[in-house]
């Protein structure tokens, strides 16, 4: 059994299938789609050996012959010098304008087999096949793809909308205990921003998604990628209200690019703690009440993840040098900077208007604690 969430945009309209055993349609589904019938997949190296297998399975039990490029687990992975491999690659497997891609992994592997398809031969259509929960809430829908700079996270890409995303939440079960918290980061994220009483159930339903509750999982999912789905459909490029969808992350990336883009600190984790600061430098310009940020906290808190600037191991720069590499941050506008802040859970704003000084303090005061 699955629940599908449409994303309904003119001439780019694809399903996102999430349940239990999806990945046993993939098959069915990607002959349905046409091309040829040999599909090429990227994966990673924690993927593959666990998951590979079944979907070569699904896939050659509807007539289709599959073949893997397996490349290195992690963010490092999305590079230039992984992008011209797996271009390089697809070219050999002599993939064609009509043929599909197939992206089977986190947020990593989508963002680059996304950014691969983008740039191949001008563009061919994939299907995301996300395995990890930060995958499956945000990163296989939408269409935004890339790679890293050295200059900064996520500089290069491309919008390119996948065909179809098959979001198994039985996948979920072999994803690390950390990568599942990260991932819970931007759940979280979708309650907060447009949505109190998915944060309410959020709270109450949580542990036990946590602890492998299926159907909790199941919701979660369908929920965030329906927020997910509305935003985009609004505004598919980042104009305007799509940036919501960017509450915490100029901490966040400030924050990731301060501990070098390692295992220090994970995305998920970058935005947990980042809109943890978005809504306590809401509350300190008077724009939410301070039980919000509390209340955030205290929940991030039980959940077991990381909650402040603290949290992260190892020193960190001060809050001038933060400050600093949140200016290299995209959501910069005119070189002023972007924040999403709040008025209250399930309700926040983009503004431009934040006094430097106000940020200073927060970041201050969150390194001093
Ligand atoms: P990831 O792809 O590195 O996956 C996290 C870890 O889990 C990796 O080690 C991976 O090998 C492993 N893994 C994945 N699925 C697994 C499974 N089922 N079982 C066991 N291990 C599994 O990272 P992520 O957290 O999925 O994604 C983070 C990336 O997503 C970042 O690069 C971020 O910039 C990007 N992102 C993109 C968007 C977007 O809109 N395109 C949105 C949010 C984040």
């Amino acid at each position: 059994m699955h629940v599908t969430v449409p994303v309904d945009l003119p001439g780019r309209a694809y399903d996102i299938l999430i349940g239990p055993g999806v990945l046993d349609q993939a098959g069915a589904l990607i002959a349905a789609m046409g091309g040829r019938k040999h599909v090429c997949i990227l994966t990673d190296a924690n993927v593959a050996p666990l998951h590979l297998a079944a979907l070569q399975d699904a896939l050659t039990a509807d007539g289709l012959t599959a073949e893997a490029l397996v490349l290195p687990a992690g963010e490092g992975t999305k590079s230039w010098r992984h992008l011209e491999q797996s271009v390089e690659w697809l070219l050999a497997q002599k993939v064609e304008r009509g043929d599909v891609v197939v992206a089977f992994g986190g947020g990593v592997i989508g963002d680059l087999a996304g950014f691969a398809a983008a740039i191949l031969r001008r563009g061919v259509r994939f299907v995301q096949i996300p395995t990890s929960l930060l995958a499956q809430v945000d990163s296989s829908v939408g269409g935004k793809t890339g790679i890293n700079s050295p200059s900064g996270k996520n500089l290069i890409g491309a919008f390119h909308q996948p065909s179809l995303v098959l979001a198994d939440t039985a996948l979920l079960g072999t994803l690390p205990a950390r990568d599942f918290l990260a991932g819970y980061g931007e759940v979280v994220k979708y309650g907060l921003l447009g949505d109190a009483a998915f944060f309410d159930w959020l709270e109450a339903e949580a542990p036990a998604l946590a602890r492998g509750d299926m159907d909790a999982r199941v919701r979660a999912v369908q929920r965030s990628c329906e927020m997910k789905a509305e935003i985009v459909q609004r505004d598919e490029t980042e104009q305007g209200d799509r940036a919501l969808l960017n509450l915490g992350h100029t901490f966040c990336h400030a924050l990731e690019a301060a501990t070098g883009y390692s295992d220090r600190l994970l995305h998920g984790e970058g935005v947990a703690i980042g809109c943890a600061l978005a809504f306590e430098l809401s509350a300190r310009l008077g724009l939410c009440s301070q039980e919000d940020p509390s209340r955030l906290r205290a929940h991030l808190r039980e959940m077991g993840m990381k909650v402040d600037i603290r949290d992260i191991p190892g020193d960190l720069p001060d809050a001038e040098a933060l400050l600093a590499m949140m200016g290299q941050d995209k959501k910069v506008k005119d070189g002023k900077l972007r924040f999403i802040l709040a008025r209250g859970i399930g309700a926040v704003f983009i503004t431009s208007d934040v006094p430097r000084e106000a940020v200073l303090a927060v970041l201050q005061d969150a390194l001093r604690t």
